[in-house]
């Protein structure tokens, strides 16, 4: 079986991000951007399915930019065996990111795709969830467990409330939640073999998907600048404040 796993070059979620002044956009220039966090606990999820002989193949797959092979790269030197930049030097949204994936994986065949549950540049979570539909799969959305059973996975998700465990027909499509694994770091010897596996590039066109934006930003702006708090002597000073402020 062989696993897609598609993966985002987004800022990196320790970098500050700062607005652009005409209020347009998040400025990217000189922040440092790195693999989607989501996304690499789907290349380690992957990647142990592989190592448990439950996998024969790890493909990695970027939208994006040239600079997307850096994360290519990383999911290579993390255990991926092969990668797929579909190159976009503008920004696509995630209808056109699944129809992408839809047509490469009508290409490759994967058993399983397995997506990250969101991005964390604008926090869309709509990509797996578009591609289920799309290609009529079945979903298993924010899994925290992952197990193959046969022709079937089951999936545990969190849910409000609990864990739920849902089985779904192989192919199927699942997203990560941040509890399923914790990712590993790639080693030295690791990064320098990455650099020879091999890396396909493609274009939407040459895929059939047209990739011209539904959206407008109509602006981008900071949030409000928290004002200072005051110090209450006892909770019946908390209360009575409370009460003034109309709040409780
Ligand atoms: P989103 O729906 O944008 O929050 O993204 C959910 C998941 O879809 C991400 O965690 C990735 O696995 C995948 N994805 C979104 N955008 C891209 C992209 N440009 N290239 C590859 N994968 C993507």
């Amino acid at each position: 079986m062989k696993i897609l796993v598609p993966v985002k070059r987004v800022i990196d979620y320790n970098a500050k991000p700062r607005l652009k002044p005409d209020g347009s956009g998040v400025d990217l220039s000189n922040v440092k951007m790195s693999l989607n966090p989501f996304d690499e606990i789907a290349v380690e999820e992957a990647v142990r399915l592989k190592e448990k002989g439950v996998a024969a193949e790890v493909i990695v797959l970027s939208v994006g930019p040239a600079k997307a092979v850096e994360v290519l790269r990383t999911a290579l030197a993390m255990g991926a065996d092969r990668a797929i930049h579909v190159q976009s030097d503008e920004a696509v949204e995630p209808l056109a990111v699944a129809k992408i994936l839809k047509a490469v994986a009508g290409e490759e065949q994967p058993g399983l795709i397995i997506l990250g549950k969101q991005a964390i540049d604008d926090d869309c979570n709509q990509t797996g969830q578009m591609l289920a539909g799309l290609m009529g799969r079945p979903q298993g959305t924010f899994a925290s467990q992952v197990v193959v059973d046969g022709d079937s996975v089951l999936v545990t998700r969190e849910i409000d409330g609990g864990l739920e465990t849902v089985k779904l027909a192989l192919p199927a499509i699942v997203t990560t939640d941040l509890r399923l694994n914790e990712p590993r770091y790639a080693s030295l010897p690791n990064i320098m073999k990455a650099k020879s596996k091999p890396l396909a590039t493609r274009t939407p066109a040459d895929l059939g998907v047209d990739v011209t934006p539904r959206l407008a930003t109509v602006k981008v702006a900071e949030p409000p600048v928290r004002g200072a708090g005051i110090k209450v002597a006892d909770a019946d000073a908390l209360a009575a404040k409370l009460k003034d402020m109309g709040v409780a």
